[in-house]
Protein backbone atom coordinates (compact mmCIF):
# COMPACT_ATOMS: atom_id res chain seq x y z
CA UNK A 1 0.00 0.00 0.00
CA UNK A 2 1.41 3.42 -0.86
CA UNK A 3 1.73 5.77 2.26
CA UNK A 4 1.50 9.33 1.25
CA UNK A 5 4.07 11.83 1.93
CA UNK A 6 2.36 14.67 3.22
CA UNK A 7 5.24 16.66 3.91
CA UNK A 8 5.10 18.61 0.68
CA UNK A 9 7.14 22.33 0.41
CA UNK A 10 3.94 24.83 0.21
CA UNK A 11 4.08 28.27 -0.61
CA UNK A 12 3.92 29.10 3.25
CA UNK A 13 7.30 27.46 3.98
CA UNK A 14 8.79 28.99 1.26
CA UNK A 15 9.71 33.19 0.39
CA UNK A 16 7.22 34.22 -2.05
CA UNK A 17 7.93 38.20 -1.81
CA UNK A 18 9.60 39.55 -5.15
CA UNK A 19 9.43 36.37 -7.22
CA UNK A 20 7.47 35.96 -9.93
CA UNK A 21 5.14 32.74 -9.60
CA UNK A 22 3.62 30.71 -12.20
CA UNK A 23 0.35 28.61 -10.62
CA UNK A 24 -1.37 26.48 -11.80
CA UNK A 25 -4.89 26.18 -10.54
CA UNK A 26 -7.89 24.39 -12.32
CA UNK A 27 -10.07 26.82 -13.33
CA UNK A 28 -12.15 24.17 -15.69
CA UNK A 29 -15.40 25.62 -14.84
CA UNK A 30 -18.95 24.96 -16.50
CA UNK A 31 -19.55 28.20 -18.92
CA UNK A 32 -22.67 28.68 -20.04
CA UNK A 33 -23.99 31.59 -22.96
CA UNK A 34 -20.14 32.85 -21.91
CA UNK A 35 -20.95 32.72 -18.41
CA UNK A 36 -19.30 30.92 -15.47
CA UNK A 37 -22.14 28.68 -13.81
CA UNK A 38 -20.49 27.36 -11.05
CA UNK A 39 -16.98 29.05 -9.44
CA UNK A 40 -16.50 26.45 -7.15
CA UNK A 41 -13.23 25.88 -8.48
CA UNK A 42 -12.09 29.41 -8.95
CA UNK A 43 -13.30 30.53 -5.01
CA UNK A 44 -11.44 27.22 -4.09
CA UNK A 45 -8.28 28.91 -5.62
CA UNK A 46 -7.93 32.06 -3.59
CA UNK A 47 -6.00 31.22 -0.40
CA UNK A 48 -3.32 30.65 -2.46
CA UNK A 49 -3.88 33.32 -4.65
CA UNK A 50 -4.55 35.95 -2.18
CA UNK A 51 -1.62 34.53 0.01
CA UNK A 52 1.04 35.18 -2.94
CA UNK A 53 -0.83 38.52 -3.51
CA UNK A 54 -0.40 39.55 0.15
CA UNK A 55 3.11 38.41 0.85
CA UNK A 56 4.43 40.56 -2.67
CA UNK A 57 4.51 37.78 -5.70
CA UNK A 58 3.83 38.83 -9.53
CA UNK A 59 0.96 35.66 -9.63
CA UNK A 60 0.93 34.83 -12.79
CA UNK A 61 -1.95 32.33 -13.29
CA UNK A 62 -2.28 29.25 -15.79
CA UNK A 63 -5.22 26.93 -16.35
CA UNK A 64 -6.93 24.61 -19.02
CA UNK A 65 -10.76 25.21 -19.92
CA UNK A 66 -12.79 22.08 -21.62
CA UNK A 67 -10.83 19.83 -24.68
CA UNK A 68 -9.64 22.38 -27.44
CA UNK A 69 -6.71 19.71 -28.43
CA UNK A 70 -3.93 22.18 -28.76
CA UNK A 71 -6.30 24.74 -31.02
CA UNK A 72 -7.57 27.96 -30.07
CA UNK A 73 -11.23 27.87 -29.87
CA UNK A 74 -13.09 30.95 -28.91
CA UNK A 75 -15.93 29.48 -26.50
CA UNK A 76 -13.08 28.23 -24.68
CA UNK A 77 -10.84 31.31 -23.84
CA UNK A 78 -10.42 32.27 -20.35
CA UNK A 79 -11.71 35.68 -20.09
CA UNK A 80 -15.07 34.69 -18.86
CA UNK A 81 -12.93 33.05 -15.62
CA UNK A 82 -11.21 36.20 -15.10
CA UNK A 83 -13.77 38.40 -14.65
CA UNK A 84 -15.52 36.11 -12.33
CA UNK A 85 -11.78 36.07 -10.73
CA UNK A 86 -11.64 39.97 -10.69
CA UNK A 87 -14.96 39.96 -8.83
CA UNK A 88 -14.26 37.61 -6.12
CA UNK A 89 -10.74 38.75 -5.76
CA UNK A 90 -11.63 42.34 -5.44
CA UNK A 91 -8.91 42.85 -7.97
CA UNK A 92 -8.32 43.64 -11.28
CA UNK A 93 -7.24 40.46 -13.44
CA UNK A 94 -5.24 40.92 -16.44
CA UNK A 95 -6.31 38.26 -18.78
CA UNK A 96 -3.81 37.69 -21.64
CA UNK A 97 -4.65 36.55 -25.13
CA UNK A 98 -1.69 34.11 -25.32
CA UNK A 99 -0.12 31.10 -23.50
CA UNK A 100 3.63 31.29 -24.18
CA UNK A 101 5.23 34.08 -25.93
CA UNK A 102 6.81 37.50 -26.69
CA UNK A 103 3.81 38.97 -25.83
CA UNK A 104 3.38 36.99 -22.70
CA UNK A 105 6.79 37.19 -21.65
CA UNK A 106 6.51 41.46 -22.00
CA UNK A 107 3.46 41.64 -19.82
CA UNK A 108 4.61 39.53 -17.15
CA UNK A 109 7.84 42.07 -17.34
CA UNK A 110 5.55 45.34 -16.80
CA UNK A 111 3.38 42.88 -13.98
CA UNK A 112 3.09 45.03 -10.44
CA UNK A 113 4.32 42.70 -7.68
CA UNK A 114 1.20 42.33 -5.87
CA UNK A 115 -0.51 41.78 -8.80
CA UNK A 116 -1.94 39.36 -10.57
CA UNK A 117 -2.56 37.84 -14.58
CA UNK A 118 -4.31 35.29 -15.82
CA UNK A 119 -2.64 33.56 -18.99
CA UNK A 120 -4.80 32.32 -22.18
CA UNK A 121 -6.10 28.40 -22.19
CA UNK A 122 -3.21 26.19 -21.75
CA UNK A 123 -4.70 23.57 -23.72
CA UNK A 124 -4.81 25.95 -26.82
CA UNK A 125 -1.28 24.70 -27.14
CA UNK A 126 -0.54 21.44 -28.90
CA UNK A 127 2.69 21.08 -26.36
CA UNK A 128 0.36 21.24 -22.95
CA UNK A 129 -1.13 17.74 -23.30
CA UNK A 130 2.03 16.09 -24.41
CA UNK A 131 3.92 17.58 -21.93
CA UNK A 132 6.00 19.10 -24.54
CA UNK A 133 9.67 19.85 -22.65
CA UNK A 134 9.59 22.71 -25.10
CA UNK A 135 6.06 24.73 -23.81
CA UNK A 136 7.64 23.44 -19.95
CA UNK A 137 10.70 25.83 -20.73
CA UNK A 138 8.67 28.52 -22.20
CA UNK A 139 5.98 28.45 -18.83
CA UNK A 140 8.73 28.37 -16.49
CA UNK A 141 11.27 31.58 -17.91
CA UNK A 142 7.91 33.50 -16.88
CA UNK A 143 8.63 32.97 -13.19
CA UNK A 144 11.01 32.11 -10.35
CA UNK A 145 8.32 29.32 -8.81
CA UNK A 146 5.90 27.35 -9.59
CA UNK A 147 2.99 26.54 -7.52
CA UNK A 148 0.84 23.56 -8.37
CA UNK A 149 -2.87 24.04 -6.74
CA UNK A 150 -4.64 22.05 -9.79
CA UNK A 151 -5.40 19.10 -7.56
CA UNK A 152 -8.27 18.59 -10.29
CA UNK A 153 -5.55 18.09 -13.23
CA UNK A 154 -2.88 16.37 -10.85
CA UNK A 155 -3.51 13.04 -12.31
CA UNK A 156 -2.18 14.24 -15.95
CA UNK A 157 1.02 14.88 -16.98
CA UNK A 158 0.92 17.68 -18.89
CA UNK A 159 3.44 20.74 -19.33
CA UNK A 160 1.87 22.92 -17.13
CA UNK A 161 0.93 20.62 -14.49
CA UNK A 162 4.23 18.11 -14.36
CA UNK A 163 7.18 19.57 -16.92
CA UNK A 164 7.43 23.18 -15.66
CA UNK A 165 8.99 21.42 -12.82
CA UNK A 166 11.74 20.42 -14.75
CA UNK A 167 12.95 23.98 -15.19
CA UNK A 168 11.67 25.93 -11.73
CA UNK A 169 11.21 24.89 -8.00
CA UNK A 170 7.42 23.10 -7.68
CA UNK A 171 5.66 23.93 -4.19
CA UNK A 172 2.26 22.98 -3.40
CA UNK A 173 -0.46 25.58 -3.39
CA UNK A 174 -3.11 25.67 0.05
CA UNK A 175 -5.92 23.99 -1.64
CA UNK A 176 -3.73 20.96 -3.09
CA UNK A 177 -2.30 20.38 0.61
CA UNK A 178 -5.80 20.62 1.96
CA UNK A 179 -6.88 17.90 -0.99
CA UNK A 180 -4.02 15.59 -0.25
CA UNK A 181 -4.37 15.77 4.18
CA UNK A 182 -8.18 15.33 3.71
CA UNK A 183 -8.54 12.18 1.05
CA UNK A 184 -5.47 11.03 2.71
CA UNK A 185 -7.14 11.20 6.14
CA UNK A 186 -9.80 9.21 4.52
CA UNK A 187 -7.63 6.37 3.96
CA UNK A 188 -4.84 6.26 6.88
CA UNK A 189 -7.10 6.98 9.69
CA UNK A 190 -11.08 6.75 9.02
CA UNK A 191 -13.53 6.71 11.29
CA UNK A 192 -15.60 3.73 11.60
CA UNK A 193 -17.47 2.44 10.61
CA UNK A 194 -16.82 3.37 7.52
CA UNK A 195 -19.36 3.39 4.90
CA UNK A 196 -18.18 3.97 0.84
CA UNK A 197 -20.78 4.45 -1.82
CA UNK A 198 -19.96 3.77 -4.71
CA UNK A 199 -22.28 4.29 -7.96
CA UNK A 200 -22.09 6.04 -11.55
CA UNK A 201 -21.64 4.53 -14.86
CA UNK A 202 -19.31 2.52 -15.98
CA UNK A 203 -17.40 -0.61 -13.05
CA UNK A 204 -14.73 -0.81 -15.95
CA UNK A 205 -13.63 3.15 -14.23
CA UNK A 206 -13.64 2.24 -10.58
CA UNK A 207 -12.46 -1.28 -10.52
CA UNK A 208 -9.51 -0.28 -8.70
CA UNK A 209 -11.41 1.90 -6.53
CA UNK A 210 -13.66 -0.58 -5.74
CA UNK A 211 -11.13 -3.28 -4.73
CA UNK A 212 -8.93 -0.34 -2.67
CA UNK A 213 -12.36 0.07 -0.49
CA UNK A 214 -12.85 -3.33 -0.18
CA UNK A 215 -9.49 -3.65 1.87
CA UNK A 216 -10.54 -0.31 3.78
CA UNK A 217 -14.08 0.25 4.25
CA UNK A 218 -16.77 -1.38 6.41
CA UNK A 219 -19.47 -1.12 4.36
CA UNK A 220 -19.49 -0.96 0.31
CA UNK A 221 -23.03 0.03 -1.12
CA UNK A 222 -22.74 -0.07 -4.81
CA UNK A 223 -25.40 1.78 -6.86
CA UNK A 224 -25.50 3.24 -10.63
CA UNK A 225 -24.83 1.46 -13.82
CA UNK A 226 -21.84 -0.32 -12.10
CA UNK A 227 -24.43 -2.29 -9.77
CA UNK A 228 -25.75 -3.72 -12.89
CA UNK A 229 -22.61 -5.42 -13.74
CA UNK A 230 -22.00 -7.09 -10.29
CA UNK A 231 -25.91 -8.13 -10.38
CA UNK A 232 -25.24 -9.83 -13.55
CA UNK A 233 -21.94 -11.84 -12.09
CA UNK A 234 -24.56 -13.00 -9.45
CA UNK A 235 -26.74 -14.40 -12.31
CA UNK A 236 -29.43 -11.72 -12.38
CA UNK A 237 -30.83 -11.00 -15.89
CA UNK A 238 -30.79 -7.25 -16.91
CA UNK A 239 -32.42 -6.93 -20.46
CA UNK A 240 -31.46 -4.05 -21.60
CA UNK A 241 -29.49 -2.81 -18.90
CA UNK A 242 -25.70 -1.05 -19.10
CA UNK A 243 -23.61 -3.87 -18.55
CA UNK A 244 -20.05 -4.32 -19.26
CA UNK A 245 -20.04 -8.19 -20.04
CA UNK A 246 -16.23 -8.52 -20.37
CA UNK A 247 -16.29 -7.23 -16.32
CA UNK A 248 -18.52 -10.09 -15.89
CA UNK A 249 -15.49 -12.61 -14.55
CA UNK A 250 -13.74 -9.92 -12.74
CA UNK A 251 -16.41 -8.55 -10.84
CA UNK A 252 -17.89 -11.88 -9.70
CA UNK A 253 -14.25 -12.69 -8.12
CA UNK A 254 -14.43 -9.04 -6.44
CA UNK A 255 -17.52 -10.85 -4.84
CA UNK A 256 -15.76 -14.15 -3.72
CA UNK A 257 -13.17 -11.78 -2.34
CA UNK A 258 -15.35 -9.38 0.15
CA UNK A 259 -16.54 -12.52 1.59
CA UNK A 260 -12.36 -12.76 3.39
CA UNK A 261 -12.19 -8.94 3.99
CA UNK A 262 -13.76 -6.66 6.94
CA UNK A 263 -15.81 -5.17 3.90
CA UNK A 264 -19.23 -6.20 3.38
CA UNK A 265 -20.43 -4.94 -0.10
CA UNK A 266 -24.47 -4.49 -0.83
CA UNK A 267 -25.65 -4.47 -4.13
CA UNK A 268 -29.19 -2.88 -4.85
CA UNK A 269 -32.34 -5.35 -3.95
CA UNK A 270 -34.73 -3.64 -5.75
CA UNK A 271 -34.22 -1.80 -9.17
CA UNK A 272 -36.38 1.30 -10.64
CA UNK A 273 -36.68 0.16 -14.54
CA UNK A 274 -37.76 2.21 -17.75
CA UNK A 275 -37.95 1.35 -21.28
CA UNK A 276 -36.65 5.06 -22.16
CA UNK A 277 -34.51 7.27 -20.47
CA UNK A 278 -36.38 10.46 -20.43
CA UNK A 279 -37.83 12.81 -18.44
CA UNK A 280 -41.15 11.42 -16.46
CA UNK A 281 -41.07 7.78 -19.09
CA UNK A 282 -43.49 5.31 -17.19
CA UNK A 283 -40.98 3.35 -14.62
CA UNK A 284 -41.51 -0.23 -12.93
CA UNK A 285 -39.48 -0.89 -9.26
CA UNK A 286 -38.98 -5.05 -9.16
CA UNK A 287 -37.37 -6.79 -6.45
CA UNK A 288 -36.37 -9.94 -7.87
CA UNK A 289 -33.64 -8.62 -9.66
CA UNK A 290 -34.85 -9.81 -13.50
CA UNK A 291 -34.95 -6.85 -15.76
CA UNK A 292 -37.12 -8.15 -18.65
CA UNK A 293 -36.01 -7.55 -22.70
CA UNK A 294 -36.60 -3.68 -23.70
CA UNK A 295 -36.18 -2.31 -20.01
CA UNK A 296 -33.12 -0.63 -18.36
CA UNK A 297 -32.35 -0.42 -14.63
CA UNK A 298 -32.10 3.61 -14.26
CA UNK A 299 -32.01 3.71 -10.62
CA UNK A 300 -31.78 2.28 -7.24
CA UNK A 301 -35.33 1.00 -5.85
CA UNK A 302 -36.63 2.18 -2.89
CA UNK A 303 -35.90 -0.71 -0.67
CA UNK A 304 -32.46 -0.07 -1.68
CA UNK A 305 -32.18 3.16 -0.87
CA UNK A 306 -33.58 3.26 2.71
CA UNK A 307 -31.56 0.16 3.74
CA UNK A 308 -28.67 2.53 2.44
CA UNK A 309 -29.81 5.13 4.19
CA UNK A 310 -29.88 3.44 7.59
CA UNK A 311 -26.35 1.86 7.15
CA UNK A 312 -25.32 5.90 6.24
CA UNK A 313 -27.08 6.59 9.32
CA UNK A 314 -24.68 4.62 11.65
CA UNK A 315 -21.03 5.68 9.48
CA UNK A 316 -18.64 8.07 11.14
CA UNK A 317 -17.01 8.37 7.63
CA UNK A 318 -18.07 8.67 4.71
CA UNK A 319 -16.77 8.66 1.30
CA UNK A 320 -18.74 8.58 -1.98
CA UNK A 321 -18.22 8.59 -5.66
CA UNK A 322 -20.84 8.19 -8.44
CA UNK A 323 -24.05 9.03 -8.34
CA UNK A 324 -26.91 5.85 -7.84
CA UNK A 325 -29.29 6.49 -11.08
CA UNK A 326 -29.46 8.53 -14.14
CA UNK A 327 -30.17 11.52 -11.60
CA UNK A 328 -30.22 14.02 -14.84
CA UNK A 329 -33.31 12.44 -15.73
CA UNK A 330 -36.08 12.78 -13.24
CA UNK A 331 -37.41 10.82 -11.51
CA UNK A 332 -34.53 8.78 -11.82
CA UNK A 333 -32.54 11.06 -9.35
CA UNK A 334 -34.51 9.68 -6.42
CA UNK A 335 -32.24 7.07 -5.54
CA UNK A 336 -29.05 9.59 -5.51
CA UNK A 337 -31.48 12.05 -3.74
CA UNK A 338 -32.41 9.63 -0.84
CA UNK A 339 -28.73 9.11 0.06
CA UNK A 340 -27.79 12.56 -0.26
CA UNK A 341 -30.78 13.84 2.43
CA UNK A 342 -28.90 11.06 4.44
CA UNK A 343 -25.59 11.80 4.16
CA UNK A 344 -26.17 15.62 4.73
CA UNK A 345 -28.04 14.42 8.01
CA UNK A 346 -25.84 12.22 8.79
CA UNK A 347 -23.29 13.55 11.96
CA UNK A 348 -20.73 11.43 10.35
CA UNK A 349 -16.90 13.15 8.30
CA UNK A 350 -17.87 12.73 4.78
CA UNK A 351 -16.19 13.49 2.03
CA UNK A 352 -17.51 12.87 -1.86
CA UNK A 353 -15.54 13.11 -5.09
CA UNK A 354 -16.79 13.40 -8.65
CA UNK A 355 -17.87 15.73 -11.11
CA UNK A 356 -21.35 14.15 -11.59
CA UNK A 357 -22.58 13.36 -7.69
CA UNK A 358 -20.88 16.78 -6.80
CA UNK A 359 -23.57 18.16 -9.85
CA UNK A 360 -26.02 16.07 -7.94
CA UNK A 361 -25.57 17.39 -4.69
CA UNK A 362 -25.18 21.07 -5.94
CA UNK A 363 -29.05 20.13 -7.79
CA UNK A 364 -30.08 19.05 -4.93
CA UNK A 365 -28.87 22.39 -2.80
CA UNK A 366 -26.95 19.90 -0.37
CA UNK A 367 -23.80 20.17 -0.81
CA UNK A 368 -23.29 22.48 1.84
CA UNK A 369 -24.37 19.60 4.12
CA UNK A 370 -21.12 17.46 2.86
CA UNK A 371 -18.05 17.80 5.19
CA UNK A 372 -15.60 17.97 2.42
CA UNK A 373 -16.40 18.43 -1.29
CA UNK A 374 -13.14 17.45 -3.39
CA UNK A 375 -12.23 20.10 -6.65
CA UNK A 376 -11.08 16.36 -8.16
CA UNK A 377 -13.03 13.81 -10.28
CA UNK A 378 -10.44 11.31 -11.88
CA UNK A 379 -7.69 12.36 -9.64
CA UNK A 380 -9.88 11.89 -6.50
CA UNK A 381 -10.34 8.30 -7.78
CA UNK A 382 -6.43 7.63 -8.64
CA UNK A 383 -5.82 9.37 -5.60
CA UNK A 384 -7.82 6.60 -3.73
CA UNK A 385 -6.55 4.19 -5.76
CA UNK A 386 -3.36 4.76 -3.97
CA UNK A 387 -1.43 5.75 -7.29
CA UNK A 388 0.77 9.06 -6.49
CA UNK A 389 -0.24 11.35 -8.97
CA UNK A 390 2.32 12.94 -11.72
CA UNK A 391 1.18 16.54 -10.27
CA UNK A 392 1.87 15.79 -6.67
CA UNK A 393 5.09 14.09 -7.06
CA UNK A 394 6.89 16.46 -8.64
CA UNK A 395 6.58 18.59 -5.59
CA UNK A 396 9.45 19.60 -3.13
CA UNK A 397 9.38 17.30 -0.15
CA UNK A 398 10.28 19.07 2.61
P1 LIG B 1 -18.86 10.75 -11.09
O1 LIG B 1 -18.66 11.87 -12.08
O2 LIG B 1 -19.58 11.20 -9.86
O3 LIG B 1 -17.57 10.03 -10.80
P2 LIG B 1 -19.60 8.92 -13.20
O4 LIG B 1 -19.06 9.87 -14.20
O5 LIG B 1 -18.88 7.64 -12.99
O6 LIG B 1 -19.82 9.68 -11.80
O7 LIG B 1 -21.08 8.49 -13.60
C1 LIG B 1 -22.10 9.43 -13.78
C2 LIG B 1 -23.07 8.95 -14.82
O8 LIG B 1 -23.57 7.67 -14.50
C3 LIG B 1 -24.27 9.86 -14.92
O9 LIG B 1 -24.28 10.45 -16.19
C4 LIG B 1 -25.46 8.92 -14.72
O10 LIG B 1 -26.55 9.20 -15.59
C5 LIG B 1 -24.86 7.59 -15.04
N1 LIG B 1 -25.61 6.46 -14.44
C6 LIG B 1 -25.90 6.26 -13.16
N2 LIG B 1 -26.65 5.16 -13.00
C7 LIG B 1 -26.85 4.65 -14.23
C8 LIG B 1 -27.57 3.51 -14.73
N3 LIG B 1 -28.22 2.67 -13.91
N4 LIG B 1 -27.56 3.30 -16.06
C9 LIG B 1 -26.90 4.15 -16.89
N5 LIG B 1 -26.21 5.23 -16.48
C10 LIG B 1 -26.19 5.48 -15.16
MG1 LIG C 1 -18.55 11.89 -14.23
Amino acid sequence: MVVFDLAKVTVQDIEVGGKRVLVRVDFNVPLIGGEVKDDTRIREALPTIRYLLNHGAKVILASHLGRPKGEVKAELRLDPVAGRLSELLNEPVIKLDQVVGDSVAAAVATLKYGAVLLLENVRFEKGEEKNDPQMSRQLAELADLYVNDAFGTAHRAHASTVGVADFLPAVAGLLMIKEIETLTRCIDNPGRPLVAILGGAKVSDKMNVIRRFLQLADWLLIGGGMANTFLAAQGCALGDSLVESERIAEAKKMLEDSAKSRCRILLPEDLLITREIKADSPYRIIGDGAVEEGWKAVDIGPGTATRYSRIVSEAQMIIWNGPLGVYEVPPFHRGTETLARAVARSDAYSVVGGGDVVAALESLGLSGEISFISTGGGATLEFWEGRELPGIKILQEK
